[in-house]
């Protein structure tokens, strides 16, 4: 039987195992940490702005396990998340990019998606962390684990992802601060394996050109939270904390750098273009509060030290769950992996990519690309050429678009990119209105997918 070698066990890996079991494959999947999700553990928000074609593209292709597990897991009182999203989406013409959000609980999402895959037959190898790979010319045989045995496959699949481990963090971000996805100091560093490989990758790039991005993620306890926060979270799982002027991003050099692409900020804290923006707003502050306590998506700014906030009107006495430490700072961006559109990653014949280790970040597009590569990775093992979705389809083209966007960025001053290619806000969210597939529907979108050929393809 053809053997398919996943490394990696984010939402990236754990589709691509379950397309490329489904194609017919023996399937293992290397995780180095003895969880799943990866930085899914703290996401969670889904099918908001350009995510919901994606969604919709998903079913039509036949590839509904990883969504169906991750609505069974979603919280309830949607039509209350929904209305809590920021102020600007209720402006004219933005209503659309939250009118189909929801959130999953990411506390039970792990196990339901580890459940997912036992059931499918997915061999799941915890604490296996890949190390380097034997190849005879561009064909990878074999990769190896931290302890010292060799695993072999027919194709590769690297979903390693782009976030940490302390080799980079270290010097790159001002410290490990042990946060709860990655957990380098027991598991061990992330490794580049396509770069091990052979193929070409490039990091993101800082402001002062050291590479990775800074992205500030806070778990809070919630019990330390103010009652009143806490029961509007019980309410609506989503809250927008008010702390300008205790914390000030404007006078933050860092603030806006990294994101200014996904937020679609105007670097001032508004949005550049109402339709298309995401999170920023001048009078509520800049972050999301959710359930689980945490501060989530707040990329580029400075650590907020425990003492400002404190400062919190509802923040007085509270708690920092994680990242442990002071400093709120953990990176991403590093070794993106530069890949043909059907994610073959050259010059490897074998090997293919999905998920933010591609630059494509977000759940719902690490869900399709790693349906692509699971089944694109069968193909090749049993002879066959991989299959290139057309740009025609949301998901054809948001891997074509950041592919291109990951080698424009190669000739720019920081000779890598700087900002995310994001699906959900911003200029890619704009690029999906001017060219029609945004706003979205369930008709609209299974007409696109019959009309590029492509129904149950991944069924
Ligand atoms: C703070 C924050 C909030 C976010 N919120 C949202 C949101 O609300 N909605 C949304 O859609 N997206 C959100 N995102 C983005 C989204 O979470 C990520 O883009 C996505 O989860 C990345 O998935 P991945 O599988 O590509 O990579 P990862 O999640 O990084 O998974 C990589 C996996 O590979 C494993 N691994 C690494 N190296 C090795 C190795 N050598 N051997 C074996 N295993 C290895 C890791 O342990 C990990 O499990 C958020 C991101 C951040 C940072």
């Amino acid at each position: 039987m053809t053997r398919v070698v996943v490394i990696g066990g984010g939402i990236a890996g754990i589709s691509a195992a379950v397309s490329a079991r489904k194609a017919g494959a023996e399937v293992i999947l290397l995780e180095r940490q003895d969880q799943l999700l990866g930085i899914g553990r703290i996401a969670g928000s889904m099918d908001v702005g350009g995510r919901y074609p994606l969604h919709l593209e998903i079913l039509e292709m036949g590839g509904r396990e990883v969504n169906e597990v991750l609505d069974s897991v979603a919280l309830p009182n949607t039509e209350a998340y929904r209305k809590s999203h920021y102020p600007w989406h209720s402006l004219p013409g933005s209503e659309e990019m939250t009118k189909h959000s929801w959130i999953y609980n990411v506390l039970t999402a792990e196990p339901a998606l580890r459940r997912l895959l036992q059931s499918m037959g997915v061999e799941i190898r915890w604490r296996s962390r890949a190390v380097d790979v034997a190849k005879e010319g561009n064909h990878i045989t074999k990769v190896k684990l931290a302890n010292g045995e060799w695993i072999e496959g027919d194709a590769f699949i690297d979903t390693c992802g782009s976030a940490g481990g302390m080799d980079q963090c270290v010097p790159n971000v001002g410290g490990c601060v042990m946060c709860p996805w990655m957990q380098c100091p027991t598991f061990g560093n992330r490794v580049d394996i396509s770069g091990k490989a052979g193929a070409k990758t490039v990091s993101m790039r800082q402001k002062d050109g050291r590479p990775g991005v800074k992205y500030n993620g806070i778990y809070l306890y919630k019990g330390s939270l103010s009652k009143e926060l806490q029961r509007q979270l019980d309410e609506c799982h989503q809250i927008f904390v008010p702390f300008r002027g205790v914390i000030d991003w404007e006078t933050d050099p860092e603030w806006s750098w990294a994101t200014r692409g996904q937020d679609g900020n105007d670097g001032m804290g508004r949005p550049a273009d109402p339709e298309t923006s995401w999170r920023v707003s001048p009078d509520t502050g800049r972050f999301r509060l959710l359930d689980r306590g945490i501060f989530a998506g707040g990329a580029g700014p400075s650590p907020i030290p425990l003492e400002k906030l404190r400062q919190i009107p509802g923040f007085e006495n509270v708690v920092v769950a994680a990242p442990v430490g002071g400093q709120n700072l953990w990176s991403l961006g590093h070794d993106l992996v530069l890949c043909e559109n059907n994610l073959r990653v050259p010059p490897l014949d074998n090997l293919f990519t999905a998920g933010s280790k591609a630059h494509i970040v977000d759940v719902q597009p690490g869900i399709n690309t790693g349906y692509l590569a699971g089944f694109n990775a069968v193909r090749v093992a049993q002879g066959k050429d991989p299959v290139e979705l057309p740009q025609t389809t949301v998901t054809g083209d948001i891997i074509a678009y950041t592919q291109q966007f990951l080698r424009d960025s190669l000739n720019s001053e920081y000779g890598g990119p700087t900002t995310f290619v994001s699906a959900h806000a911003g200029p890619y969210l704009r690029r999906l209105k001017d060219i029609g597939f945004f706003p979205d529907n369930p008709e609209k979108a299974k007409k696109r997918i019959a009309d590029a050929g492509l129904t149950n393809i991944f069924a």
